[in-house]
């Protein structure tokens, strides 16, 4: 029988410590395993991930609590992308070469799991094969937060500040280095030759203790109980004439979402090959052009039309799509809106729980 102390003494047995002046070492190990390595790196005042080389590991900076772009949307479906090129009367498809291995390290819960409900809507039929050649590609170097800030509420659904799944490997900063846990066979594979300690069961304990704070600091909430049915039934509210005063329409909610996963498709004349590519970019339901259709005609001309779409999408439509609310409490959207309109209050309001 498999018993608790059984998983626990597992658990010990895959989990190791990298000492922190070791982090730069381990970097250069998975760069020489032939991945593109993607990591964050401080810069102005921002963290935000970038491709690291090889002779600048030592910019990586995990100790971060937010980035402005998702990371995980924007590797596997990139802001703008060819998808085919139409030259002679022939399409090629522009595919991602499936030789290419791509390791992000650093990060944190939320978006590992905004990554799993972006799995659920682009492998649903029909597959799209970009997003599925990167996905087969990519090594996820997941990090437990360790800490939390005001705009943060991934407690509300479950989606952080720690992970039980989804990653190859785990880190969890604990005082003397990292805790690295194994999750899949390519995590095993990358560790197996690069000498690491075993972890001691007070390493697990601190882990355990570094998630209880941070999950401490969590403040926002979205009571999420009966919220598809509240939703629905709040669809002609006067707050969306309301939000729609505030609103400017730029759509930056949509683009800094790691679960926003709809794209405008494009095609543009190369005048000197005489090729036609076409492209794809992310596009967002709160800008105008977005619903636009021939002759001026626009289903979501009303910003208060596509705010509610925002929202209900997120907290309502996704549950009846793929099964799962399909925001993660990442706290992006409040945090870039020019207009501070917070996801988390519009829904206490419809709720009745704030005035
Ligand atoms: S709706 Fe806002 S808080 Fe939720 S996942 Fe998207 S950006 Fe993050
Ligand atoms: S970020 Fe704020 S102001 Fe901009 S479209 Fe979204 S809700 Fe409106």
């Amino acid at each position: 029988m498999f018993i608790k102390e059984d998983a626990r003494y597992w658990k010990l047995e895959m989990s190791f410590v990298l000492k922190r002046e070791e982090l730069p070492h381990f970097s250069k190990h998975i760069v020489s395993k032939g991945y593109s390595l993607f990591a964050p790196v401080k810069k102005e005042g921002r963290s935000a991930f970038k491709k690291i080389g090889e002779d600048h590991v030592d910019e990586i900076s995990l100790d971060y609590i937010r980035t402005t772009m998702p990371p995980l949307k924007a590797l596997l479906i990139p802001p703008k992308e060819t998808l085919l090129r139409i030259k002679d009367g022939r399409i090629e498809e522009v595919l991602p070469n499936p030789a290419d291995k791509i390791a992000i390290m650093g990060v944190h819960p939320c978006d590992v799991n905004a990554m799993s409900l972006l799995e659920r809507v682009y492998t649903d039929r029909p597959e799209d094969p970009y997003f599925k050649a990167r996905r087969n590609s990519l090594l996820i170097i997941a990090l437990n937060c360790k800490s939390a800030d005001e705009y943060c509420f991934c407690t509300s659904f479950g989606t952080g500040p720690s992970l039980d799944e989804g990653f190859d490997l785990l880190l969890t900063d604990l005082d003397e280095g990292f805790l690295v846990e194994v999750g899949s066979r390519k995590g095993a594979e990358l560790v197996g030759d690069f000498y690491m300690p075993k972890a001691l069961s007070t390493d697990l304990m601190e882990k355990d203790e570094t998630i209880r704070r941070a999950k401490g600091m969590i403040r926002k909430h979205v009571n999420t109980a009966g919220i598809q049915r509240i939703m629905t039934g709040a669809l002609y509210n006067p707050i969306w004439n309301e939000l729609a005063g505030k609103c400017t329409g730029c759509g930056a909610c949509n683009m800094v979402c790691p679960t926003c996963f709809c794209f405008n498709v494009v095609d543009e004349i190369e005048l000197d090959s005489g090729s036609v590519l076409r492209s794809r970019t992310w596009d967002g339901c709160l800008l105008w052009e977005y619903a636009e259709v021939a002759l001026g005609g626009n289903f979501r001309r009303d910003l208060s039309a596509r705010i509610r779409q925002f929202v209900n999408h997120k907290m309502n439509y996704w549950l009846n799509q793929y099964g799962a609310l399909g925001c993660v409490g990442c706290g992006r959207c409040i945090e870039q809106c020019p207009a501070r309109i917070d996801i988390t209050n519009v829904v206490a309001r419809l709720r009745g729980e704030l005035l």
